[in-house]
């Protein structure tokens, strides 16, 4: 197989393969072991959904993500501060204590807190960590964000319904998007 500008300075192949995701490129290596002269054509950039969106990314992310049933519930996602000063990750981070929080309050569940990381340049959100009430469920917003690789600007244009546990990630992200790219 070869470059994108050596394919376009030829004029003849053996096989041509449409298409450079998982399937496209499979077919395209087994040709080529073949003896077969081959090219891939594609439209976008190699890789596929399984690579660029698909199997890797969405395993990746749900690897991260961890929920322990206890009381108060405890939810981790992504990275955490430890992990990015291992990895000299620029990042800032917020969070905002179920104390403070309306429906918390009501329930009678104010024990713990809503924590995010964010990237200091983009605020692509890297991380959550949630203890308190319902942390299993409110933890998935975030997975969902970061499957998309949104960013705490964006967490905070989403709308969030109120009075709910839910609206409490809002705070940590208003907190970091008032400091980003300080
Ligand atoms: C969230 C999610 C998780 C998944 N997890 C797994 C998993 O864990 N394990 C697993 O086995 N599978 C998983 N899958 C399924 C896996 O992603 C697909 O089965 C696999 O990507 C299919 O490969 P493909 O090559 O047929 O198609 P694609 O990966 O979609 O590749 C098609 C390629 O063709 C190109 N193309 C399309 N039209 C044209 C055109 N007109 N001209 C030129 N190029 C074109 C595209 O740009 C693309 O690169 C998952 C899928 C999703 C959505």
């Amino acid at each position: 197989m070869e470059s994108q500008s050596q394919v376009s300075t030829r004029k003849r192949h053996d096989v041509i393969v449409i298409g450079g995701g998982s399937a496209g490129y499979a077919a395209a290596r087994t040709a080529r072991d073949a003896g077969a002269d081959v090219a891939i054509v594609d439209q976008g950039p190699l890789g596929g959904f399984c690579i660029l969106r698909g199997c890797m990314p969405t395993k990746a992310i749900l690897r991260s993500a961890e929920v322990v049933f206890t009381d108060p519930q405890v939810a981790v996602l992504g990275l955490n501060e430890t992990c990015a000063k291992a990895g000299e990750i620029s990042y800032l981070t917020a969070s905002y204590p179920f104390v403070d929080h309306g429906k918390a309050l009501c329930l009678g569940a104010t024990q713990g807190f809503a924590k995010l990381l964010a990237a200091s340049q983009t605020g692509e959100i890297l991380g959550a960590q949630i203890v308190g009430p319902e942390a299993g469920e409110l933890i998935h917003e975030l997975i969902a964000v970061m499957y998309y690789h949104g960013t705490v600007a964006d967490l905070l244009r989403m709308p969030h319904y109120h009075p709910t546990l839910a609206e409490i990630v809002t705070y940590p992200a208003e907190s970091i998007v008032e400091r980003l790219g300080a």
